[in-house]
């Protein structure tokens, strides 16, 4: 099987979670899965080869998938934490959820001027979080590699929200 459906097979589809009409794509099957989190790892990487220098994993999956990634590529892990949890001084994106608002925050002084990031989550779906999290990192004084994610939800406006940068999705739904 390609990697695509070696990754897919592995993804759950949970209707009315959190909430009535919503379809949860749950991707804990493919990190419990060692060679399926391998190659998704591993595909999720591939288009940028070259072109980054460190993983900025999303809290909180993006982290699971960064830090995969990173073993395979010798690239290291951006944390990029929601609000409150970092200890040294900060840079905050705030953005809009569906309802009310959240934040998205990186240490100022993590990495050298420069460096490129390439964004890591699970799931793109209205693109908010990911764009978030583009702006703190060139608020930062870095520059985005690229956005990766496993699964692109369609129709919800994630990738014209980040049309500024290279997309990748390994699945779309
Ligand atoms: P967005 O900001 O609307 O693009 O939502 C993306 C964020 O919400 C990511 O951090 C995802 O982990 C999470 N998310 C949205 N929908 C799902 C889903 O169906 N399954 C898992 N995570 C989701």
């Amino acid at each position: 099987p390609t990697a695509a459906e070696q990754v897919s097979a592995r993804i759950h589809v949970i209707p009315d979670f959190p909430e009535a009409g919503i379809q949860f794509q749950d991707l804990t099957p493919v990190f419990s899965d060692a060679a399926a989190f391998k190659v998704m790892c591993e595909a999720l990487v591939a288009p940028f080869a070259g072109r980054f220098d460190i993983l900025g994993g999303l809290e909180a999956r993006g982290f699971i998938i960064a830090g995969g990634a990173s073993i395979l590529t010798g690239a290291g892990v951006l944390p990029v934490r929601k609000a409150g949890k970092l200890p040294r001084r900060v840079i905050t994106e705030t953005y809009e959820l569906e309802y009310g608002v959240a934040s998205l925050e990186v240490h100022e002084d993590e990495l050298p001027a420069g460096s490129r990031v390439l964004v890591i989550d699970d799931v793109l779906a209205t693109g908010g979080t990911a764009q978030a999290a583009c702006r703190l990192i060139e608020r930062a004084g870095w520059n985005v590699a690229g956005v990766a994610v496993t699964l692109e939800l369609e129709g919800l406006g994630g990738r014209e929200q980040l049309s500024d940068y290279e997309v990748f999705s390994l699945l779309r739904a």
